[in-house]
């Protein structure tokens, strides 16, 4: 497989349960979550010829080439497939991100990672580069280091951070 990388990062994530992608879904999905009544939810449709390009430093991902990620708790909830950090175990630290568009002394340590993907490799990854949707897509789920935990941080609008990858077949 080859794999094509592009990265998104998300600022607000909502969490994953209680909602479908079909479009009537996706209609409903104000009623649940407020903030999807808005213009800065996600999924978005990235067009490369209107966007703005920007300069920004680096995204920094520190300890992500070394980490083991052990998989204690792979879960399937039905609409995804979840990796969870378990946070008993003993790390040295967490792999982390800073830069790029977040604010300065803020570091974002990894929570868990998940998986969009559907049953046709057009249809797979939740956000959409030049109105192409890529097979698969990968969330990597960061908490901002100032909050104690994901319950606490998901209540601040810089609680958490979202990396995302698409995968091309
Ligand atoms: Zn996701």
């Amino acid at each position: 497989m080859h794999i094509t990388i592009w990265f998104i990062l998300i600022t607000l994530h909502n969490g994953i349960n209680g909602f479908g992608y079909s479009k009537r879904e996706q209609h409903l999905w104000p009623r649940k979550y407020e903030s999807c009544a808005g213009k800065l939810q996600s999924p978005v449709a990235i067009s490369t010829s209107k966007a703005i390009v920007l300069p920004f430093p680096a995204l920094e991902m520190i300890g992500y080439h070394n980490f083991l990620p052990m998989p204690q708790i792979l879960t399937n909830n039905g609409q995804t497939v979840k990796l969870s950090i378990d946070k008993n175990a003993i790390y040295k630290r967490l792999p982390y991100i800073f830069g790029a568009i977040l604010k300065q002394e803020q570091q974002y340590e990894i929570e868990h990672l998940h998986f969009h993907w559907g049953i046709k490799n057009n249809k797979g990854a939740e956000h959409v580069l030049n109105g192409i949707r890529y097979p698969m897509e990968i969330h990597i789920v960061h908490r901002n280091m100032a909050y104690s935990n994901i319950s606490h941080a998901l209540q601040h609008e810089d609680g958490i951070v979202v990396v995302a990858a698409f995968f091309q077949v």
